[in-house]
C-alpha cells in the first residue's frame, strides 16, 4: 500500500470517516522519498527499536518498520487506531498505542517494548502545537535514546541549532544542546503534507550525548538560570536574575567579571558552557554561604 499517494490516502479517510484534525496538529506526509528518508537517517543501528510519535495513518511507521527491528508508534487520536491496524497489517514488528504522549511514562514503556533491542531511537513528524513539550518530554526523562530525528518547524529547527549569541537562540536551544548535539538534515516544503500547512518544515536530528559534555554541580538551578535569561532577553543577566537566585547583584556581577565576562553580559551571548560555569559559581557561593 503506498501511503502518499493522495489517492490511496482519500480513499483510506473515506472508509474509516475520517479527516485531518488540525486540534492534533494532523498535517500527513504525502511524498514517499521524505519518511523513507527520515527513517534512513534516523535510524542507523542493527537490531534497534524505534519510538514513533503520531504515526497518523502510518506513512512513516511503514517505512520505520523496514528500518528496524521493533517500533512502538503512540497516537492520541483514537479515531486513527482502526487505521493503523488496516495499513500496517504486512508488519509484525509494530505495536501501535493509543495514547498522549505527554501522559506516557517512558521508563515503563521501555522495559515493556524495547528490552531485547540494542538502541533505540525516535522518530516522527511531530505535531507542532506541542513539538517543544514532546521534544522536552523525550529528552528530559533521561532515556538513553540513541537519537531523536523530529520534522518540526523550519523556525524551530533553525532555534535549536542557533549559536550562542544569535537572534535565534533561546532557553530551547541550550536546553536541547544541553543534552545532545542538534543539526538540521534537510528542509521539506508545505507542498509535501495533506493538508499543507502555512509554514516550512525541517527535519531535525539530535543525537544525545551518552556523556554530558558539560555537568554543572547543581542542574535544578542551572537549568532555572537558563530559563531566567531567556524570559527576559532584553535584560542583563544580572538583572535577569536579581531577586531569583540567592545572591546578591554585586555578587552576580564579581562572578561574571571573574569569569573575563562584560558585568552586562545578556544571556542570549553566553553558551551552554558558560551558562554551567556561572551556575557553579552561584552554587559555591551559596554554599559557603550556608
Ligand atoms: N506520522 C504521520 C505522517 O507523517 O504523516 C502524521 C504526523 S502528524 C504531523 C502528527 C501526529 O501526531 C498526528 O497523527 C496526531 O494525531 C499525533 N499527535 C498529536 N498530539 C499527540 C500526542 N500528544 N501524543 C501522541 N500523538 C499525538
Amino acid at each position: 500500500m503506498n501511503l502518499t499517494d493522495l489517492s490511496t490516502v482519500r480513499d483510506i479517510m473515506e472508509r474509516f470517516g475520517i479527516s485531518t484534525k488540525k486540534k492534533y496538529g494532523q498535517n500527513f506526509l504525502i511524498n514517499q522519498s521524505v519518511p523513507e528518508r527520515i527513517a534512513r537517517e534516523g535510524t542507523g543501528i542493527q537490531n534497534c527499536g524505534v519510538l514513533e510519535i503520531g504515526p497518523g495513518i502510518g506513512t512513516l511507521t511503514a517505512c520505520l518498520c523496514k528500518n528496524a527491528k521493533k517500533v512502538v508508534a503512540v497516537e492520541i487520536d483514537d479515531s486513527l487506531i482502526p487505521v493503523l491496524d488496516y495499513t500496517l497489517a504486512e508488519f509484525d514488528n509494530v505495536t501501535v498505542l493509543h495514547a498522549d504522549i505527554l501522559k506516557t511514562p517512558l521508563q515503563p514503556l521501555m522495559d515493556n517494548y524495547f528490552s531485547d533491542c540494542d538502541c533505540v531511537y525516535v522518530c516522527a513528524n511531530l505535531p507542532y502545537y506541542i513539538t517543544s513539550d514532546i521534544l522536552m518530554y523525550l529528552i528530559e526523562s533521561g532515556i538513553p535514546f540513541k537519537a531523536l530525528t523530529v520534522m518540526v518547524q523550519k523556525e524551530f529547527a533553525d532555534r535549536i541549532v542557533a549559536p550562542a549569541g544569535s537572534a535565534d537562540y533561546g532557553a530551547v536551544t541550550a536546553a536541547v544542546q544541553y543534552f545532545g548535539k542538534p543539526q538540521k538534515l534537510f528542509k521539506v516544503a508545505p507542498g509535501n503534507f495533506l493538508p499543507a500547512p502555512k509554514v516550512d518544515s525541517a527535519v531535525l536530528r539530535i543525537d544525545l550525548y551518552e556523556e554530558k559534555p558539560v555537568k554543572p554541580q547543581n542542574e535544578a538551578l542551572f537549568r532555572r538560570i537558563i530559563r531566567l535569561a531567556f524570559e527576559q532577553r532584553r535584560k542583563t543577566l544580572v538583572n535577569a536574575l536579581a531577586g531569583k537566585v540567592p545572591i546578591s547583584k554585586e555578587a552576580l556581577s564579581d562572578i561574571l567579571v571573574s569569569l573575563s565576562l562584560p558585568a552586562d553580559v545578556r544571556g542570549e551571548k553566553l553558551s551552554v558552557e558558560q551558562f554551567a560555569m556561572i551556575s557553579d559559581r552561584i552554587h559555591s557561593t551559596e554554599q559557603a554561604a550556608l
